[in-house]
C-alpha cells in the first residue's frame, strides 16, 4: 500500500447516524450461527445452518471492523450462535487489538460458557476485555430442559473466566412457568460471585416463533420478586446501556426490558451476521447483504470503501424508532432468529 493510500485509510470519518440522531458506537459480530446448545427461547427445533463456504472469513471480518472503527465504532462484541465453536476466533480477537489505536475501546464476547474452561486463559491473553455468559438456571434439571446441555461445564467455565481475571456479566432470560422461580436463587448466587447479573425479558426472536406476551416475565414482575427478599434501589443514568440498573443488597443487577421498557431511544448498536448480512436493529425486518462489498475491502481500492460507505450510510439512516414501532407495523414477520443474529 503506498503512503497516500495509508493516509486515506487512517482518516477518521464522522460516526454513522440514523434519522433520529442516534450515533452508532457499538458493533456486534456473529461469527457463526451454529451452537452446541438448543435454548428453547433461541434455537429452532430443526436449524438449517449457514453453509460454511458462505461465512465471511476472519480476514474479511477484520477489514470490516477496521472500516467501522474508522467510522466511530468504539466497542465490538463477538457473538453467535456459540462464538467459541468457530475455529480461529481467539486469533481474531488478538488481531482486533491493532484497531485500538484507531479508537476501538472494548472487545467483548457473549458466550454460553460451555467451552470457557478450555478458552478463558487464551481469550484473556488475546486481549478480550470482558465476557457476558448466559446462565438461565442454577437447577441442573431445569438448565437441561432449557438448553439440552449440562449445567456443570458452564459453572466451571464461569470459574475459569474469573480465575483468568475477566469482568463478567451473567445473562438470564426468564420465561414464565419455565424458570421464573430462578430470580431469587440467581440474585442470591451472584451475591457471592464477582459478577453482575442481568435479567432479560424474553423477546420474539425464538427460532420457532412460539413467543407470546404471556410468556414474558416483565421488569415489574422481576422487581416485585426481588423486593420481597432484598433491599432494591434503582440507579440513575441508563444512557445507551440496554439494561436498567438496580442494586440488590448493594450489588448491581440489570434488567433488559425490551418488551416493557425498551431502551431503543438511545440505541447505538449495529449488527453483522456470519454471512455478511448487516442489521440496523435486532428487530429489523430487512438486513443488507454486504458480503461482496466486505470481501472487496481487502483490495485496498478506495472505490470498494466508497461503495460500502454509501450503502451502509443510507441503510443505517433508515433505522426505525425501535421495537414497538416495528411491532405495530402491519407486516412485521421475519424469519431471522436470535441464533442467526447474535443477540
Ligand atoms: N451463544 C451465546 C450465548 O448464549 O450467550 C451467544 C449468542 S446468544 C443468541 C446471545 C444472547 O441472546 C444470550 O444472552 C441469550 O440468552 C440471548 N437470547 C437468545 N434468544 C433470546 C430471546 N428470544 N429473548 C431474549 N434474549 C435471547
Ligand atoms: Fe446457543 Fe446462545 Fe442461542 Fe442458547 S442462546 S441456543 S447458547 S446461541
Amino acid at each position: 500500500m503506498n503512503s497516500m493510500t495509508t493516509l486515506q485509510r487512517d482518516n477518521l470519518f464522522p460516526a454513522f447516524q440514523d434519522q433520529f440522531g442516534r450515533e452508532k458506537r457499538k458493533l456486534r459480530i456473529s461469527v457463526t450461527d451454529r451452537c452446541n446448545f438448543k435454548c428453547v427461547y433461541c434455537m429452532p427445533e430443526h436449524p438449517e445452518w449457514m453453509k460454511k463456504h458462505n461465512l465471511l472469513s476472519f480476514e474479511a471480518l477484520y477489514q470490516f471492523c477496521d472500516f467501522m472503527v474508522r467510522r466511530g465504532i468504539q466497542q465490538i462484541r463477538i457473538t453467535g450462535g456459540e462464538p467459541l465453536l468457530r475455529q480461529g476466533v481467539v486469533h481474531f480477537i488478538a488481531q482486533l487489538q491493532a484497531l485500538r489505536k484507531l479508537g476501538l475501546k472494548r472487545i467483548s464476547m457473549t458466550t454460553n460458557g460451555h467451552y470457557l474452561k478450555r478458552f478463558a486463559g487464551a481469550l484473556k491473553q488475546a486481549g478480550l476485555d470482558d465476557l457476558n455468559i448466559s446462565l438461565d438456571s442454577l437447577n441442573e434439571a431445569q438448565f437441561h430442559q432449557l438448553t439440552q446441555k449440562q449445567l456443570q461445564p458452564v459453572l466451571e467455565g464461569i470459574a475459569a473466566a474469573q480465575k483468568a481475571g475477566f469482568s463478567i456479566k451473567i445473562n438470564a432470560v426468564l420465561i414464565k412457568g419455565l424458570n421464573d422461580d430462578q430470580i431469587i436463587p440467581l440474585a442470591q448466587w451472584v451475591q457471592q460471585q464477582n459478577a453482575e447479573l442481568r435479567f432479560i425479558e424474553f423477546m420474539p426472536l425464538d427460532g420457532d416463533q412460539h413467543w407470546t406476551q404471556q410468556a414474558v416475565v416483565s421488569e415489574q414482575q422481576i422487581l416485585a420478586q426481588l423486593q420481597s427478599r432484598f433491599d432494591v434501589q434503582m440507579m440513575q443514568g441508563q444512557g445507551a446501556n440496554p439494561a436498567r440498573s438496580y442494586t440488590v443488597n448493594g450489588r448491581p443487577i440489570g434488567i433488559i426490558s425490551t418488551i416493557t421498557n425498551s431502551f431503543c431511544s438511545s440505541c447505538d448498536r449495529l449488527r453483522l451476521n456470519a454471512q455478511g448480512e448487516f442489521y440496523n436493529c435486532l428487530f429489523a425486518r430487512q438486513g443488507l447483504n454486504l458480503k461482496a462489498e466486505i470481501e472487496q475491502l481487502s483490495s485496498a481500492e478506495s472505490a470498494a470503501e466508497s461503495a460500502l460507505q454509501q450503502r451502509l450510510s443510507s441503510y443505517i439512516w433508515r433505522k426505525e424508532q425501535g421495537f414497538h414501532a416495528i411491532q405495530q407495523q402491519a407486516n412485521n414477520s421475519r424469519k431471522i432468529s436470535m441464533h442467526m443474529i447474535g443477540g
